[in-house]
């Protein structure tokens, strides 16, 4: 067998077929040992017929795999499949969410551009904007992610770059990204999507007119709470230079996650559908609970962007947040007498989980910040796994006991 070895019928043919197809087979090329499942390349360099052959891959005259910084064959099929299933010309793989992040402002903005970011974002976004990227002569605003009109007196001449999360954590707000996209594109701007909430099986940005989409695969798309990764999806005119930033830089991600990512993606609409059934369900339930102020998840009739949410996503996610009777201190009894979902600020897992955002994942903001962006001190928030849905409800209803 000889490097040139075809494929032959070993590997599938995709034309046409559907996301659910996808996301089981896109991106695999058979070796020539006919592997039924993706190999997994753990491997730091490659090795060369001869020294012109090196040279001719080095010279990129010859396409292949040189340094596992550059390309590693597990890390590109987890960059082909999650590419088809966004949508994208092109998908580049990162060590993380956040290094999908740096990779894209790295690439694509420069010292004097202006960036525009949606207010409730992640909290290490957050940083990674104002601590860092405004070191480098990068101005950065932020705008309340419905507001319309803020977002268009936003913008300025230099306005390059604009990053949502849609939906929003943990009020579940959504922006209308056609029409976000819309402005952007009238302003000379790019529109950047973090869809780590929805993954592309609920919401698709580049299909509304987003130009860059960002993924925390850490979360859902793993799914199982193992590993950390990220992508950066879009143009290849705009992939080809987050490609250079991270062949030099370096945060690109290990083939043992993409590997683990890979198995994720095979079950991502059917986990998907669970947990958005769960975390509907729990979210009607606790409407009616006494002890239960307010909840917040799009799914609910009740949120004020239920409509856009319809047209705009498959299925409302995972997670969902809600104000209980008590304040402060009646939210740490709610949480503190569950017994079943972990408190932990993470979320995109099997297993559910519970935290308080006003101490943990929004605790660096100033009380008045908090209150500008709706997070109270009675706000708790859930992000439903697979648990029986039974089983969750029992939690929950410790919870509303202890208030
Ligand atoms: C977790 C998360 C990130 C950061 O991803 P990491 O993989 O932890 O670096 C970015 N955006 C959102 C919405 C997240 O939930």
């Amino acid at each position: 067998m000889t490097n040139e070895w075809d494929a032959g019928r070993l590997n599938s043919d995709l034309d046409g077929v559907g996301l659910d197809t996808l996301a089981v087979r896109a991106g695999q090329r058979r070796t020539p040992e006919a592997e039924h499942g993706e190999p997994l390349f753990f491997t730091s360099s490659y090795v060369f017929r001869s020294a012109a052959d090196a040279a001719a891959c080095f010279a990129g005259e010859v396409p292949g795999n040189v340094y596992s910084r550059y390309t590693n064959p597990t890390v590109r099929t987890f960059e082909e499949r999650i590419a088809a299933l966004e949508g994208a010309e092109q998908a580049v793989a990162t060590a993380s969410g956040m290094a999908a992040i740096l990779a894209m402002v790295m690439s694509l903005c420069s010292a004097g551009d202006h960036i525009l970011v949606s207010r409730s974002v992640f909290g290490a976004t957050v940083s990674l904007f104002d601590k860092y990227f405004k070191r480098f002569g990068v101005e950065v605003d932020y705008v309340p992610l419905t507001d319309y009109e803020a977002w268009r007196a936003a913008f300025k001449a230099n306005t390059r770059l604009v990053f949502v999360e849609s939906p929003s954590n943990p009020l579940a707000e959504l922006v209308d990204i056609a029409r976000l996209a819309e402005l952007c594109h009238a302003k000379g701007a790019l529109l950047a999507v973090d869809n780590c909430f929805c993954t592309p099986v609920l919401q698709q940005p580049l299909a509304l007119g987003a130009d860059l989409v960002i993924h925390s695969a850490t979360k859902y798309i793993d799914g199982q709470g193992r590993c950390l990764g990220g992508v950066v999806a879009g143009r290849s005119e705009h992939m080809k230079e987050v490609v250079g930033f991270l062949r030099t830089a370096g945060p690109t991600l290990s083939p043992f996650n993409a590997w683990v990512f890979l198995k994720g993606l095979e079950t991502l609409r059917l986990r998907m559908q669970a947990h958005c059934a769960s975390a509907q369900a729990l979210a009607e339930w606790l409407e009616q609970q006494p002890g239960v102020q307010k909840v917040f998840y799009a799914g609910l009739p009740s949120h004020p962007q239920h409509d856009l949410a319809r047209r705009q996503q498959k299925a409302f996610g995972a997670v969902l947040s809600f104000e209980v009777a008590g304040g402060k201190e009646g939210a740490w009894r709610f949480i503190d007498a569950t017994r079943l979902i972990s408190i932990t600020a993470n979320l995109g897992d099997s297993k559910s989980t519970i935290t308080h955002p006003a101490t943990t994942t929004h605790g660096r903001l100033s009380p008045e910040d908090r209150a500008r962006a709706g997070i109270s001190d009675s706000l708790v928030r859930i992000a439903v796994g697979l648990e029986e849905l039974d089983d969750l409800k029992a939690d929950l209803a410790r919870g509303l006991a202890a208030l």
